[in-house]
């Protein structure tokens, strides 16, 4: 119910309440003062007829006193009147006159009592006021009533009824009371009119303030609340106007602000202010609490993988790539593709991964979008029909160079939404880019420390390090892993015939012998000067013979050309085998590096498996 509506029936109840009120308070009153006035009119008339009958009895004329009785009955306003003869009387005088014994059991008890009776009959219909008022005897002024009557002081003599039409007093009082209606009424109408104009302007300015808030609610800060007085109302129209000025222009800035972080125009007059300004600063913080995250993880993988959670997750993107780059070679690698890490390229040409300049994104810098210009990159290999997808890809931006590539493939029909990301996706790569390459730097640095840069191989600190996974995967796989330990025969004699220089290059291409003699799951490690570790993977004794067998093959027909001379050496290996020979790692090392005194013992270029006896002859370690 609107407030008009409130104002107009509370105020018409209030006035029926008052009315009402009004006609009963005034009807009771009325109908209290007609039979005060009633009572007092049947008092006088009693009195009359007692006054009347004793002048009566003095003069000896008390038997005329029917025509009096008679006449008094045609007073004006009375109705009945009743003479009625005590039994005292009746016991001195005898009967009186017809119809003077008692009428009714009032009577009959007001004779009794000595005490008057007065009621109303009829007050709705004909109003009828009765009293019927005792005569008691008094010896009280000359003459008096005990002169004549042979009774006590007190006794009552007798009594009499009048009755009289009161319907003239009841017709006054509504009379009356309809006057007050009317004139309360009357008041109450102006009085509702006075209010309700009083209270117009309220009620305009709540409406006005209710709709400019249900336009707010909308994202709509224009309002122009018109001012209609100069009370509270007035001030309310024009402090909500303020606020709504305050809001549009405080948002309008927030809107406009974001909007340049996230590199993203807002269109002017669009969409819910408030909920376009609310949708980018929770962009702006999830892009912010995700550059929080990824510079709390360990290896770039990790942030590769946070990235591809958030893609799908938040972004509600299905198909992806994110290709990391290296710049040096030229080269890209497909780092996770629809979220599975580790995958090839899906949704390009594989070509991207050996020539990266046929990759626009990683060529141009620039954000390639094609849902303007379907063909714009020749490198994009979309599923089946070409023409139902869509791909956009990002560049990230790492020291002023494409440091990666962040690919969404989609269907057409998802293009809106795929628009609606960009800015924010664009917002996380750019948070992401110096957190990934800090993490590049750091992995590369920890790679290098962990090579050995003469021959590129792994040193024995990455041994250190990756014994704990190598342990763990292989307990796990229940499998094994074979050790072999290398030593070159005779090198010392290189370096004392060719220098040095020639040493370095023999092991040089020895590492590169080694490197491709061996599976790309294996390891190769240059465990110290002319010595060298590998570990093969899923190999058991028998596969470990087969393969060091090839290598020392392979190095025995290793032929490095030296000015002026061909140098071609031999290597010696010894095998033990992880856990089947020991279950402590560390201590099947030293059983291949027993083996491999054996070979050596043995008369070198030759291949020895570890057995346990070997062990036995503690004073050869
Ligand atoms: P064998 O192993 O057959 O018993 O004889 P060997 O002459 O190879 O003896 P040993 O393994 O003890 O000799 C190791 C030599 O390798 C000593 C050192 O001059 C040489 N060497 C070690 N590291 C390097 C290196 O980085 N460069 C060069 N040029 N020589 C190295
Ligand atoms: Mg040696
Ligand atoms: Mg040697």
């Amino acid at each position: 119910m609107n407030l008009n509506k409130k104002v107009t029936l509370s105020s018409l109840t209030l006035a029926a309440v008052l009315i009402f009120v009004l006609i009963v308070v005034s009807l009771l009153s009325f109908r209290q003062f007609s039979i005060i006035s009633a009572k007092s009119q049947v008092r006088s008339a009693a009195e009359i007829i007692r006054v009347s009958l004793t002048e009566d009895m003095v003069n000896g004329v008390v038997t005329k006193r029917e025509g009096l009785l008679r006449r008094l009955g045609e007073v004006n306003g009375l109705k009945t009147v009743h003479v009625v003869r005590g039994s005292n009387v009746e016991q001195q005088y005898g009967k009186g006159m017809e119809g003077e014994g008692a009428a009714d059991s009032i009577e009959i008890k007001v004779l009794q009592s000595g005490q008057p009776y007065f009621a109303a009959f009829d007050e709705l219909t004909n109003p009828v006021f009765r009293g019927t008022i005792p005569f008691v005897a008094t010896r009280i002024g000359t003459p008096n009533c005990l002169q004549c009557h042979q009774v006590q002081d007190g006794a009552v003599l007798g009594a009499v009824t009048v009755s009289m039409e009161i319907g003239h007093l009841k017709d006054n009082a509504m009379f009356v009371s309809l006057i007050m209606v009317a004139t309360v009424a009357f008041i109450m109408m102006l009085m509702l009119i006075f209010f309700r104009r009083m209270v117009k302007p309220m009620i305009t300015t709540a409406k006005d303030v209710q709709e400019a808030v249900s336009h707010a609610i909308r994202g709509d800060f224009h309002a122009n609340i018109q001012q209609r007085t100069d009370d509270e109302i007035g001030k309310v129209a024009q402090d909500v106007n303020k606020l709504m000025q305050f809001l549009h222009y405080g948002l309008s800035g927030i809107r406009q602000d974001v909007a340049q972080l996230l590199k993203n125009k807002p269109q002017k007059g669009t969409g819910n202010l408030l909920d376009t300004t609310v949708e980018m600063v929770q962009g702006l913080i999830n892009a912010a609490q995700f550059k929080q995250s990824i510079e709390e993880d360990e290896t770039q993988l990790e942030i590769y993988r946070r990235l591809s959670t958030e893609v799908q997750n938040r972004f509600g993107v299905r198909h992806f790539s994110i290709y990391e780059v290296q710049a040096k070679k030229n080269q890209m690698t497909s780092i996770v593709v629809d979220g599975e890490l580790g995958e090839s390229c899906r949704w390009c040409d594989p070509q991207i991964l050996l020539r990266s300049e046929t990759c626009r994104a990683r060529r141009t810098g620039h954000l390639i979008d094609s849902t303007e210009t379907p063909d714009i990159c020749f490198a994009f290999h979309p599923p089946a029909d070409g023409n139902a997808y869509r791909h956009v890809c990002f560049p990230v931006i790492q020291s002023g160079m494409v440091g990666g590539v962040l690919q969404l493939m989609f269907g057409v029909d998802e293009t809106e939404k795929i628009k609606e990301v960009i800015p924010y996706l664009s917002v996380y790569l750019r948070e992401a880019a110096p957190v990934i390459e800090s993490k590049r730097l750091m992995d590369s640095l920890r790679e290098s420390t962990m090579r050995d840069a003469m021959t590129g191989l792994h040193n024995r600190r990455f041994l250190q390090e990756y014994t704990e996974t190598l342990i763990a995967t292989t307990q796990r796989r229940k499998s094994q892993v074979s050790i072999l330990m290398l030593d070159l025969d005779y090198f010392k004699m290189v370096n004392d015939t060719y220098g040095h220089e020639a040493g370095d290059t023999m092991l040089k291409e020895l590492a590169k012998v080694l490197m491709q003699s061996v599976r790309s799951s294996d390891v190769v490690i240059r465990y110290g000067g002319e010595e060298f570790l590998i570990i093969l993977q899923d190999t058991d004794g028998e596969g470990a013979e087969i393969a060091s067998e090839k290598i020392r093959a392979a190095v025995e027909a290793l032929k490095v050309q030296l000015t002026g001379t061909i140098l071609q050496k031999t290597i010696s290996i010894g095998i033990a085998v992880f856990p089947t020979d020991c279950d402590t790692f560390w201590q099947t090392v030293k059983y291949a590096d027993v083996a491999l005194y054996q070979a050596k013992e043995t008369g070198r270029n030759r291949v020895v498996r570890f057995t346990p006896d070997m062990w036995t002859d503690e004073k050869t370690y």
